[in-house]
């Protein structure tokens, strides 16, 4: 039994409807599917569903999982940012809403000095500026607060999943920031496992940087498996798929990784629970 709960459509940056997600998510033969807009933020971000488009979301959602019922369960998410000086506004939205579940994900870190908020998953180009004027090009300050507010994120969000654990280092380049397998990218990642090895979060490989070419591993990397086994901690498999033909991209080799790592398990979510399925492949 496989599943994919991290999906974006066309209501945020994806690029279809999710009908189509749907229909490809039947041909994959997933048991479950689910939608993960990327939910509204108080300030411009053309990644993010307007607000006053969230209850037509909803609506649509809705819709399919009644359609579809006898095929495939469908659940209604959002993948939810972390900004540690509004999180009254972060959990309003959670509590406001009828979500079935959220991921939990870091995409920004701080601020420019207009306020404008700095993101490390957008193109490079945008990193280095970033990095440049907020953190002056101090790659350990980055990696450290990245870090720091994934674990804050865990303690003020109390996420189901969290999403994209080291994102952050698709930004590596020769000549800019650090690699996943610096010391402190390291220490820092494994001090955010044992924070959420203390919770019910489970930490999703996603497999989206492998297909997208923008590294060649996992998020969290495979290295990483092996301390999440010995720390118990639950994982699930996510494609973050943003076309339909993405939905299971890297599947076979993300649970081949976690097997070798002795992860015997995988969470899916299915009768709107998380519940673990044994990794057979
Ligand atoms: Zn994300
Ligand atoms: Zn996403």
């Amino acid at each position: 039994m496989v599943s994919n709960i991290h999906t974006h459509t066309h209501y945020c940056d994806g690029g279809k409807p999710p009908r189509d997600y749907v229909l490809a998510a039947i041909e994959s033969k997933l048991t479950s599917l689910g939608f993960s807009v990327h939910a509204p933020v108080p300030f411009d971000c053309n990644w993010a569903i307007p607000q006053n488009r969230l209850n037509e979301y909803f609506e649509e959602i809705s819709n399919l999982k009644a359609e579809f019922k006898p095929q495939i369960e469908i659940y209604v998410g959002a993948e939810i940012d972390y900004f540690p000086d509004i999180v009254g506004y972060t959990n309003n939205l959670i509590k406001s809403y009828p979500f079935d579940y959220f991921i939990g994900s870091l995409h920004f870190i701080d601020k420019y000095e207009d306020c404008r908020r700095w993101t490390i998953d957008g193109p490079h180009e945008e990193f280095k500026k970033g990095f440049s004027e907020v953190f002056g090009n101090d790659a350990i300050m980055v990696t450290r607060k990245f870090f720091e507010y994934s674990r804050k994120m865990i303690q003020d969000l109390n996420p189901p999943v969290i999403g994209h654990l080291d994102k952050l280092k698709m930004q590596y380049r020769p000549d800019c920031f650090i690699p996943e397998d610096h010391p402190v990218f390291k220490e820092e990642l494994l001090k955010t496992l044992e924070v959420i090895s203390l919770t019910e979060c489970i930490v999703e490989i996603n497999t989206r940087g492998i297909y997208k070419k923008r590294g060649d591993t996992f998020y969290p990397g495979a290295w990483a498996f092996h301390e999440m086994s010995k720390l118990g901690i639950k994982v699930m498999v996510n494609s973050d798929a943003h076309l339909p033909h993405e939905l299971v991209n890297e599947f076979d080799n993300a649970f081949s990784a976690l097997r070798i790592a002795g992860i015997k398990e995988h969470y899916i979510l299915k009768g709107n629970q998380f519940i673990p399925v044994p990794i057979t492949n």
